[in-house]
């Protein structure tokens, strides 16, 4: 059986990355992943806005998921950068450290909610543009120029090689730099595309991102190996069946 994974999502370029890119990594075969982005209000009409906002309404929605027992896995794409302010904290003292802190609030989300063992909230260091410049500095050309693949070569060297570590901060995220880099950068229609090509390849340089997506597709495995050990209890299912048939 193919693994079901639901991933509550902060916006349409997520959505937009988890249908076109990491769906198609990982497999049909092994997961389907439903991102939902994260409806944030709704309006006197009932229309639901979509993305971002406050924490209460991730909190809402992945009580709500947690509720549903078809997942095989729960989790969530949201970045370290704008985190919610009234989202569960971590317990850093004085700066935050990195990737302490965003695991540290990883854990605390999960603490926040019911307990279960499918739920694996996970949160991106420091923002969804640390993929585009992890993809695009492992090409040797980003929507057609050789000079941008090299500025997000330098931006990733300059972190040691691994893009999660590229500073916050109101001039120095990743999306600004991207910005400084790519004229008229469109997050969702250059940011996925860069993805599409240059995906695989970036997971490379960013190590915290590639261990979630390793999840993801162990999920699939998991499912196949318990699908495994139903059939070798075959024999005992099918007089189960039966007996229920007479009745
Ligand atoms: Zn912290």
């Amino acid at each position: 059986m193919t693994a079901q994974i639901v991933m509550l999502v902060e916006g349409p370029t997520e959505e937009a990355f988890v249908s076109r890119v990491l769906q198609p990594y990982i497999g049909y075969a092994s997961a389907y992943l439903t991102p939902i982005v994260v409806h944030t209000s709704r309006a006197a009409d009932g229309t639901a806005f979509r993305g971002g906002g406050g924490w209460i309404h991730y909190h809402r929605q992945l009580q709500r998921l947690i509720g549903q027992p078809h997942w095989t896995l729960i989790t969530t794409l949201v970045d370290y950068y704008g985190y919610p302010p009234d989202a569960p904290m971590c317990s850093c003292v004085g700066a935050h450290n990195q990737p302490a802190c965003v695991t540290a609030r990883q854990e605390a989300i999960r603490a926040s909610l019911p307990h279960d063992d499918r739920f694996l909230p996970f949160l991106a260091l420091h923002e969804f543009e640390t993929l585009v410049i992890a993809a695009g500095a492992s090409q040797t050309t980003v929507l057609g120029s050789g000079a941008v693949a090299g500025a997000f070569r330098d931006l990733v060297s300059s972190a040691n090689g691994n893009a999660e570590l590229i500073n916050n901060g109101p001039s120095t995220a990743p999306s600004k730099r991207i910005a400084g880099i790519v004229d008229g950068y469109s997050k969702v229609r250059d940011g996925v595309a860069v993805l599409e090509n240059g995906f695989e390849s970036g997971l490379a340089f960013t190590p915290r991102f590639g261990d979630w997506v390793s999840i993801l597709r162990d999920a699939g495995t998991d499912v196949a190996h318990d699908d495994e050990v139903e059939r070798g209890d075959d024999e005992s299912t099918v007089s189960d069946g039966q007996i229920g048939t007479d009745r």
